[in-house]
């Protein structure tokens, strides 16, 4: 069969890991959104980082901006680990970040915005 560039091994759409963030360890700086922005964005309730689209970048990239991460608190799991782990989510007391609107939502902060 030939192949369809989907495969796993490809970084495609058959992926076998997932990448899952640890919002009560984020630091909200967005480092993770601004190198993966089909990938991960600050949810806006809180300023933490969220996964909003599992197959949104290449698994270079994702992993790139995992490397980005000043706290550590992404990683790679597998599909179980990531239903367990998002079902914990639910339950987790968050404090909010201090990001609000439009700049939580795109994954920047305010302070990007100066010139040096
Ligand atoms: S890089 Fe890490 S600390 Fe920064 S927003 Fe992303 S997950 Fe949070």
């Amino acid at each position: 069969m030939d192949r369809t560039g989907l495969e796993p091994e490809l970084g495609g759409a058959l992926r076998q890991k997932y990448v899952y963030v640890d919002e009560s360890t984020c630091i909200g700086c967005g480092h993770c959104a601004y190198v993966a922005r089909n990938t991960f964005c600050l949810e806006e309730d809180y300023g933490r980082a969220r996964v909003i689209n599992q197959t949104g970048d290449s698994v270079s990239l994702i992993q790139e901006a995992i490397d980005t991460c000043p706290v550590d608190c992404i990683a790679w799991v597998n599909e179980r680990e990531l239903a367990r782990l998002e079902e914990l989510r639910k339950h987790q007391v968050i404090t909010n970040m201090g990001l609000v609107g439009d700049n939580a939502r795109r994954g920047h902060r305010a302070t990007w915005n100066i010139d040096f």
